[in-house]
């Protein structure tokens, strides 16, 4: 099976849809295999989004990542990376996710949109490291 890392972002948080978040997860069929609500640190936020460094939004992309607590989670199954990719819907909750979708039914802004997973094996390898370095996969 695989794993992925999802973060339910702080907006997600604040607006209570931890529990809708996970129950769609579990109903897909995907399980937990770690769980953690977690105050975000720079430093932290500034790995996950390496790859945007050079964008635009960066800094209010980390502001807004680090502006209250987050849930991570390690989840498992099979083909779960592309599995939870489906369930969050695309990046652009209004002109991507679809309804149905967790950013498609709950996200009106690309900035304010929910949730994260790894977009492929090796950023979920990178990024399960990086957020759950005591796990070893
Ligand atoms: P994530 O990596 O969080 O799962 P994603 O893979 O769908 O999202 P990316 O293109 O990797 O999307 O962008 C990472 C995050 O940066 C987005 O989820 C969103 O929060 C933010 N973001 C992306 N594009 C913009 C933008 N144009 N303006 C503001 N924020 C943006």
């Amino acid at each position: 099976t695989e794993q992925t890392l999802v973060l339910i972002k702080p907006d997600g948080v604040q607006r209570g849809l931890v529990g809708e978040v996970i129950a769609r997860i579990e109903r897909k069929g995907l399980t937990l295999a770690a769980l953690e609500l977690r105050q975000v640190s720079t430093e932290l936020a500034s790995e996950h989004y390496a790859e945007h460094a050079e964008r635009p939004f960066f800094g209010e992309l980390l502001e807004f990542i680090t502006s209250g607590p987050v849930v991570a989670m390690v989840v498992a199954g099979d083909r779960a990376i592309p599995a939870f990719r489906q369930l969050a819907g695309g990046t652009d909750p209004v002109e991507k996710a679809t309804p149905g979708t967790i950013r498609g039914d709950f996200g009106l802004q690309t900035q304010f949109n929910i949730v994260h997973g790894s977009d492929s094996p090796e950023s979920a390898a990178r990024e399960i490291a990086l957020w759950f370095p005591s796990l070893n996969s």
